[in-house]
């Protein structure tokens, strides 16, 4: 076996700013320990997501130059909308300027109070968007998705069974539309199999519910259908997804994603009376149909980028770069999240830190010593993110998370293998971190503004 080589050469390059321990332990005193607040500047490697940070292609840039600006009729929305119906084949798109305004046009139109949108996992802003309409968004995610140590395949399933309960206790009649996200975002960017999106799909259909899918990663969890799934591995990329999307009444995409461009979104139906309804919404708040919320020059990118995202090589060089750290990880016995997903790696910082108590903040505290000793900027998903209670109290998150988002085409072997190295020599040096304090958050979403410190208890290392 060779290595996996990136599948590309570099044209353009963006230099990185070097700097020292030194400088960096001032820089994150000045943004209070949140790495929110640090200058993008100051950062080495920047693994906070993996959404609108893309490289886009030499195609791409050049696509943009024959962008065409017309209010109406642009043929650049006539070759955005092929792109799409070649992978998506549904009988309508509209673009929309990133992913969370397709949900609010989609949810707007098809929802009403009370009513309930089940999904394996909503992600954040299509639950804030189902909920702004006065509806329940559910997750019915399998068990095993549940769990950070099940090595199940498909961890972003929904459970079948517990389906069909929901819409026998709810009724159909309350059910507008039934979701599924792929890759499973919030659940740990885990794939969904072609054989539950069918049963998924038939249970649907069975009860008269249209069917959506929340496309952000469709490649991504198309190449572990292909990897993972009996009766896949010959199939290609392009027919894999396009199988996907016919089990499907329609799809709402984040272009930041897996279109592999810095903003964008589409939402795609076959209902020619919610298209209608969708489209008045559009014109209000995005644009015009032929533009949505985009430039021309914006869908040339898109369209270029659907081309180039199905590319075998692409998605072989994408998951072995993720899977490379995981890998290693997991042998030098780092906690993290299994198996290792399409677009990040996920480190238990609880059980890398469990002389930190989840109401110290150990992911804060990994996450911010990760910048330290290397510059890295990853993102808590923990007790700071969702441990504050609406009535201002306090409680530990069900995990604590430090989610490593890898950017589509940005980072090369040798930045991933830094990365693995910062990991293993913070792993070693565990002991000696502390647990930190909140001295101001906001009344709400407070990840993203608190100001933190270090908090007076010993480490483990001092104590000893
Ligand atoms: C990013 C994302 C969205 C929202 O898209 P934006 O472009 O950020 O508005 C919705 N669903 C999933 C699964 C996502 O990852």
């Amino acid at each position: 076996m060779k290595t996996i080589i990136e599948p590309f050469r570099i044209k353009s390059v963006e230099p990185i700013k070097m700097t020292s321990r030194a400088q960096r332990e001032q820089y994150l005193k000045d943004a209070h320990y949140n790495l929110f607040s640090l200058p993008s500047d100051d950062v080495l490697i920047d693994l906070l997501t993996d959404s609108g940070t893309s490289s886009m292609s030499a195609a791409q840039w050049a696509g943009m130059m024959i962008g065409d600006e017309s209010y109406a009729g642009s043929p650049s929305y006539g070759r955005f909308e092929e792109a799409v119906k070649n992978l998506m084949p549904f009988k309508h798109v509209m673009p929309t300027h990133q992913g969370r305004a397709a949900e609010r046009i989609l949810f707007s139109v098809v929802t009403k109070a009370g009513d309930f949108i089940p999904s394996n996992t909503h992600f954040d802003t299509t639950r804030a968007n189902i909920e702004a309409g006065k509806a329940v968004a559910v997750d019915l995610v399998i068990e095993e998705g549940k769990d950070p140590a099940s090595e199940h395949p498909f961890k972003g399933n929904m459970d079948t069974d517990k389906l069909t309960a929901f819409i026998a206790e709810k009724g159909a009649e309350n059910i507008p539309i039934c979701m599924m996200t792929i890759t499973n975002n919030s659940g740990g960017g885990q794939p969904v199999s072609m054989a539950n999106l069918r049963a998924v799909s038939d249970i649907c259909k069975g009860h008269g519910i249209p069917f959506f899918i929340d496309a952000c990663r469709f490649a991504e969890n198309a190449w572990f259908i292909k990897m993972r799934e009996d009766g896949y591995a010959d199939a290609s990329i392009p027919d894999i997804v396009r199988e996907i999307f016919s089990l499907a009444d329609g799809a709402t995409m984040s272009a930041k994603k897996d279109a592999l461009v810095n903003m964008g979104g589409w939402l795609a139906l076959n209902d020619d009376t919610w298209e209608e309804q969708c489209r008045n919404v559009l014109i209000l708040t995005e644009g015009f149909p032929t533009y949505g919320g985009l430039s021309g020059r914006d869908l040339e990118a898109i369209a270029i980028g659907l081309e180039e995202v199905v590319d075998e090589d692409y998605l072989k060089y994408r998951m072995a770069s993720t899977a490379y750290v995981g890998d290693r990880l997991i042998e030098a016995g780092v906690p993290i999240m299994r198996p290792v997903g399409g677009h990040a790696i996920y480190i238990d910082a609880r059980a890398f830190l469990p002389h930190i108590p989840p109401l110290e903040y150990p992911g804060q505290s990994l996450a911010c010593e990760l910048y330290l000793r290397g510059g890295i900027r990853g993102c808590e998903i923990g007790t700071v993110m969702f441990g504050q209670q609406p009535d201002g109290s306090e409680a530990p998150a069900a995990m604590d998370l430090v989610r490593l988002a890898i950017p589509r085409r940005v980072y090369t072997e040798s930045h991933m293998l830094y990365v693995l190295e910062v990991i293993l020599e913070t792993w070693e040096n565990r002991d000696s971190l502390r647990g930190m304090k909140i001295d101001w958050q906001p009344q709400a979403l407070r990840h993203f503004t608190s100001k933190f410190s270090y908090t007076d208890t010993k480490s483990k290392k001092e104590a000893a």
